[in-house]
């Protein structure tokens, strides 16, 4: 992690400014450190050169939106795809219903910058040294610039000239995953001057960075681990945002919208990429899902997200819907006016 990040990177719990100590250096970059809030005290690792700023909960989980909404306890195994199943064995009718009386005292669980696991540790230097891309034929298929086809590629090139088309400087990624999509248009976006990526799931950090470095742009570049319902970003200081699906798999699509609203300048874009209707892998009536999706914050459909998106202030510039191999894909330009 660059210093100069700190210039945008902001307490998720209070969105006052970082200071940094303790640090390790290695050719320019931070390696390890704390980040600690000049305004609430709070403090957040530099884990083997990557910014963690989760506001609570344990520093390594991921939990199916689903079990979230629920409040199936962090570490239970995801039941079916997305736990999708789970939600198909309670019923919908008592789902929603045990969404509403859900306990709303239950404390969340403070992260703590000394609890980063031994796990934890060893797999980042594991995918830092860029091992894990040498197995599995991995460099052919995620390490190849530019991308030369895949599933649904001609979709895939339509959302990254969409995202280029906005001629921004300050480019920032939520719901990374591994960083497909911000390292292709980081490799073909000759005129982004600052790129930020921003994911949950702490382990795929070091492989987006890695990717960032692959294609040598890593001294522009951050992969941030952060949760997009409170981002660790200072308001207004990207001109363009962009999401590469990922938003299934998300609990919590208006906290996420305002949330990318504050971060985007004034006049700024949200260029997003998704599912026209909610995914339930056949498991489900999509109908039924989507009753329970908006009734809980889940993803609902694009209709839905567009109203959503809309209530938080973006304005639709365009929308364009693309047949793929497994329904409708969309792709929808958003300004902030
Ligand atoms: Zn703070």
């Amino acid at each position: 992690m660059r210093s100069s990040a700190l210039e945008y990177l902001r307490c998720p719990k209070c969105r006052g400014h970082l200071s940094i100590h303790h640090t390790t250096m290695r050719n320019g970059d931070i390696r390890s450190g704390t980040m600690k809030c000049v305004k609430c005290d709070k403090q957040y690792p530099v884990i083997l050169g990557r910014p963690a700023l989760l506001p609570n909960a344990a520093v390594n989980t991921w939990q199916a939106p689903v079990d979230e909404v629920l409040g199936v306890p962090s570490g239970t195994p995801v039941n079916g795809l997305l736990s999708m199943n789970r939600l198909k064995e309670i019923g919908i009718d008592r789902a929603i219903e045990q969404f509403r009386n859900r306990s709303t005292n239950t404390k969340a669980v403070e992260s703590d910058p000394n609890a980063v696991t031994k796990e934890l540790l060893g797999k980042a230097r594991y995918l830092d040294s860029g091992e894990w891309f040498k197995h599995n034929g991995r460099a052919e298929r995620l390490l190849t610039f530019p991308a030369e086809g895949g599933v649904n590629f001609d979709i895939f090139k339509e959302f990254m000239n969409a995202v280029q088309k906005r001629e921004s400087e300050h480019l920032i990624d939520l719901l990374s995953g591994g960083g497909y999509g911000v390292t292709h248009q980081a490799f073909q976006n000759i005129k982004l001057k600052r790129i930020a990526a921003v994911e949950r799931d702490l382990k795929c950090l070091w492989n987006i960075q890695y990717r960032f470095k692959h294609i040598g742009r890593s001294s522009i570049s951050e992969a941030i681990g952060g949760d997009v319902r409170r981002l660790p970003i200072a308001s207004e200081c990207f001109d363009t945002a962009m999401t590469l699906q990922g938003l299934v798999e998300l609990y919590g699509i208006s906290g996420f919208l305002k949330e990318t609203y504050r971060i985007i300048k004034p006049a700024g874009y949200y260029v997003a990429l998704y599912s026209e209707d909610p995914v339930t892998f056949d498991i489900l009536p999509v109908s039924d899902f989507r009753r329970f999706a908006v009734e809980t914050d889940l993803y609902a459909g694009h209709e839905q997200f567009i109203s959503t998106a809309e209530k938080v202030g973006f304005r639709v510039i365009s929308t364009e819907a693309f047949e793929a191999t497994r329904g409708i894909k969309r792709i929808t330009v958003f300004r902030k006016l």
